[in-house]
């Protein structure tokens, strides 16, 4: 099991849940919303070599968290993971607009300084903004989008950047979700469960779980789910192998 987009330590009983993770997953990104929680989960996490903490400052606390805004960037270079971050437009966020992009955009630039990153990305009401900062430092690294929901305008121009889409068990089974999906070439495909704010049968859903995708997938795909298992495989291997590229 892969999951590439988890907030692990932001479910109650993320200890108890820890071991669990680091057993049935090979592999657990764990994306976190400030500087200071991913220093603190790095610490905790620490013992699992297949369980990989994200650097991030989460656009919805941008406001917040503007204090940890240097300890982000003075970080960058200490990992090769960075999450969550990216811009929210939606209408509750806009008065930290200005923040947000501030801090994405130095971000981004940070990553292209230090050699590339992972960035898993958050782009909701805000897709041609992160696109436009991504291109600006083209060599920032790999940039996967979490939950992608913009247009199809806009997934087309992120498709042809060469952007990864990470989606979850329930986004892929939303008519909107399921329709952009459906046009994003197989090997961009990455799964995730963004849990524990994703749900499923009413209670967060696990990071074991972020592989459900693969039967909604086989049917949009029409291939069979081994094959499609195989696909996300591959392109978890080119993933690692994109990295390898990053100069240090
Ligand atoms: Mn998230």
């Amino acid at each position: 099991m892969i999951d590439l987009h988890s907030h692990l330590d932001l479910y109650p009983n993320a200890l108890e849940l820890l071991e669990r993770v680091g057993r049935e997953n090979r592999f657990t990104l764990v994306v976190t919303t400030s500087p200071r929680a991913w220093l603190a989960t790095t610490q905790v996490f620490r013992r699992y070599n297949n369980i990989k903490v994200a650097l991030g400052l989460h656009p919805e606390v941008a406001d917040k968290k503007f204090n940890e805004f240097d300890l982000l960037l003075s970080s960058i270079h200490k990992t090769n993971f960075i999450g969550e971050v990216g811009i929210d437009g939606s209408a509750r966020n806009l008065n930290t607009l200005e923040k947000q992009e501030l801090i994405f955009k130095s971000t981004i630039r940070e990553c292209e300084k230090v050699g590339g990153r992972v960035i898993s990305i958050h782009s909701r009401d805000a897709v041609s903004k992160v696109l436009t900062t991504i291109r600006t430092y083209e060599n920032c690294g790999i940039p996967i989008l979490h939950w992608f929901s913009g247009s199809v305008e806009e997934l087309t121009t992120a498709i042809k950047m060469g952007c990864y889409f990470s989606i979850n068990p329930v986004m892929i089974r939303g008519e909107k979700g399921r329709e952009l999906i459906s046009r994003i070439p197989c090997n961009l495909i990455l799964p995730e469960s963004d849990g524990p704010f994703v749900k499923m049968a009413g209670r967060p859903i696990m990071p074991w779980e972020a592989m459900n995708i693969c039967s909604d997938l086989s049917r949009i795909w029409r291939m069979p789910i081994e094959s499609v298992k195989d696909m996300i495989e591959e392109n978890f291997k080119k993933l690692l192998q994109g990295m390898s590229g990053f100069s240090r």
